[in-house]
């Protein structure tokens, strides 16, 4: 690979050479990089027929896709692959190499590695909780009666609330829901030093004591992430492994009051998953309807405007303007989440994917609120000229209207307002967009999704039927399969070359978010997909009512339903979550998020399995802390394999060994 002289991040130093070291693998940057795959390879390997289609389109209408542009980013800094690339201050930047091995500081690589990790996890921690707080603040506008909303999640209000120890019993439900969120609220922000009572009362008492054994338990969400980024100064921590054990801490931030904390909200307020048939893909984008996406991740606004293009006036209104209807389609997270609440709502494609939904020119309006939203998706929408309207205080994009509550939510009261004033600028854009070309691949595919522990446990009598075929190897393990996606891997084919080699030996998939677009669209939730199972899940699943071997559990925040599925499987089997043939996949993850998802399922005593390299390679000592050394900690470690079928054969002989070391069969 060349030298390059001029390069944007303005280092003054060459990008293709920063060092990995290597714990235990034998791997180098160099073969790394060579896994990545170009468009060329994307267009003709991706899975989904409708995805291979619009590449072609857009690529045809001259425009750029995260594929293009990742190409045009080749070679990478390999700075930043590694992670030796430090930026905190302005002595730098600095870079770690055989011949500068310390920043002017006098941070070496494992000190930078471990830093840079730190401050992603901390921004993944902030991410989740932000739109968490969103939610929790409706909770409680719900609760005061500040927001007419009813408290559709009676049942999760009542069972959290006597968990954390809060009176119930002869109260209003608002009452006790008022009471909560504001456990919820002090979890996320609490300043006097304390217990974290979600974590307390939600945990299970064997990781709470290892937790405490290594005083990694966090006191607040936004104390933790503020202490990372003290500690990550500037001549703050100078030692790596304080930075780590800080970068755990901020893991169980993540989990119980970043995801757990803002699902219990989530649940309180729009209720417990729905199950549902839908169909997906973008062969679902029906003509002759007022279509309007909604994408990102925060779901206040979204139940807004699920509920306004239900509303008589406006339903007459698109009728007038000479469609049939309405019709909402999702794309990422605030798609999911509405989908199985709310019915009804169609999800198009992941956050990779919003390009390629956008690019069909058959949406007549695209709703963004926050996260996974790419700036690019406003020249797509230029392209086809669909207007963009941002909701979100926090994402703005230059060119889209912004509807949004304010920063201090203090038009909280005006919620339906503003999801009616949205599905009527859908109308009004419907009425003008008629000569606008379409271009939709005829590719659909019904899904069922929905699944909750709720409503499985409701499904089998009881998860006693799960326990004992995870004993008798009817079930040989559960994988939680999930994350975004990532050019550094062949799209959506690697989530789907590993759900193939799990669902061949009885391996049950759930699945939630980005990564289980793929499953939805290529009939992995349905019980059809049985015939791709080895005999032992096909006859645990199938009969008079059958599931399909891929349990969608919604959104990214549904982490918390998949580790409460495979808490109260533990319970059963009467064995520690880091004894059971468990394990977490992200292979094709990206950001931020994603770091503090497969750490925080780490954190219980699970393995986590990648594709994609964090950038630690260039810290011997963070690789090793990361993949070997958490083993023994606390039951679960990072295992990365670039090729999806060599990092399916891990997992699955890592799940039989779990399995052997029970005495179970293998
Ligand atoms: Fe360089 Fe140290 Fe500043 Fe980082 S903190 S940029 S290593 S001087």
């Amino acid at each position: 690979m060349g030298k390059h002289e001029h390069h944007p991040h303005g280092h003054g130093h060459s990008h293709d050479d920063g060092h990995a070291h290597h714990g235990h693998d034998p791997k180098t940057l160099s073969v790394y990089r060579a896994t990545f795959p170009n468009k060329a390879k994307v267009m003709a390997e991706t899975p989904d027929p409708a995805v291979k289609a619009m590449l072609e389109h857009l690529e045809a209408q001259g425009c750029s896709t995260c594929f293009d542009r990742f190409d045009a980013q080749q070679p990478q800094c390999g700075f930043g692959l590694v992670g030796t690339c430090c930026r905190i201050c302005a002595m730098g930047p600095c870079k770690i190499t055989p011949k500068s091995p310390q920043g002017v500081c006098g941070a070496g690589d494992d000190l930078i590695v471990a830093r840079n990790l730190l401050r992603w996890v901390a921004a993944g921690t902030a991410s989740h909780a932000a739109r968490g707080r969103e939610v929790m603040l409706a909770l409680k506008g719900a609760a005061e009666g500040r927001l007419d909303l009813p408290l559709l999640g009676e049942g999760k209000i009542l069972k959290t609330a006597t968990a954390l120890g809060l009176k119930t019993e002869g109260r209003p439900l608002a009452a006790v829901a008022g009471d909560l969120v504001d456990v919820l609220l002090e979890d996320l922000a609490r300043t006097l030093p304390g217990a974290h009572r979600t974590l307390a009362a939600l945990a299970p008492p064997e990781r709470l004591a290892v937790w405490k054994e290594l005083d990694i338990l966090p006191m607040g969400t936004y104390h933790e992430v503020f202490e990372a980024l003290h500690r990550t100064g500037t001549g703050t921590d100078g030692d790596w492994r304080s930075v780590m054990h800080q970068f755990l801490r901020v893991g169980l931030a993540f989990a119980w009051g970043s995801v757990a904390g803002s699902a219990v909200a989530m649940d309180a307020l729009y209720g417990l998953p729905r199950r549902d048939r839908v169909i997906a893909n973008l062969g679902g984008l029906e003509e002759g309807f007022v279509t309007l996406a909604i994408h990102g991740h925060s779901p206040v606004l979204v139940d807004a405007i699920v509920s306004a293009s239900r509303e008589e006036d406006l339903v007459a209104q698109a009728v007038a303007a000479g469609a049939q209807g309405i019709r909402l389609y999702g794309i990422c997270c605030s798609g999911l989440s509405a989908m199985y609440r709310r019915g009804g709502i169609r999800p198009l494609a992941n956050a990779m994917g919003a390009e390629m939904a956008l690019g069909t020119g058959a949406l007549d309006l695209w709703v963004a609120d926050m996260q996974d939203v790419f700036p690019s998706i406003m020249e797509v929408a230029a392209c086809v000229q669909t207007p963009v309207i941002t909701t979100s205080d926090s994402c703005h994009l230059p060119g889209a209207e912004h509807f949004a509550l304010d920063h201090a939510h203090s038009n909280l009261d005006q919620l339906q307002a503003l999801g009616r004033r949205i599905v009527a600028e859908a109308i009004q854009s419907h009425g003008k967009r008629k000569a606008v070309p379409r271009f939709v691949p005829n590719v659909s595919m019904e899904a069922e999704v929905g699944f909750s522990v709720e409503n499985l446990t409701e499904h089998f009598g009881g998860l006693k039927v799960l326990a004992e075929a995870l004993r008798d190897g009817r079930l040989r393990g559960v994988v939680n399969l999930v994350g975004c996606n990532n050019p550094k891997v062949l799209y959506e084919k690697a989530v789907v070359t590993v759900t193939d080699a799990l669902l061949a030996q009885d391996v049950l998939v759930l699945t939630n978010g980005c990564a289980s677009f793929p499953l939805l669209k290529l009939g992995y939730c349905l019980p059809e997909a049985l015939e791709r199972t080895g005999p032992g899940l096909r006859s645990l699943l199938g009969g008079p009512a059958p599931l399909p071997p891929v349990l969608h559990l919604g959104e990214c925040l549904d982490n918390a339903r998949a580790s409460g599925l495979l808490r109260a499987l533990a319970d059963l089997t009467g064995q520690d979550l880091k004894y059971l043939p468990f394990a977490f996949a992200s292979p094709e993850w990206s950001n931020e998020k994603g770091v503090g998802a497969a750490l925080g399922f780490r954190l219980l005593g699970l393995d986590s399995y990648h594709c994609v390299e964090a950038p630690i390679l260039g810290s011997r000592n963070v690789h090793h802390f990361l993949t070997v050394e958490t083993r023994e900690l606390l039951g679960g470690a990072m295992v990365v394999e670039p090729d999806p079928q060599v990092l399916a054969d891990r997992m699955l002989a890592d799940l039989s060994q779990r399995r052997l070391a029970l005495g179970w069969s293998s």
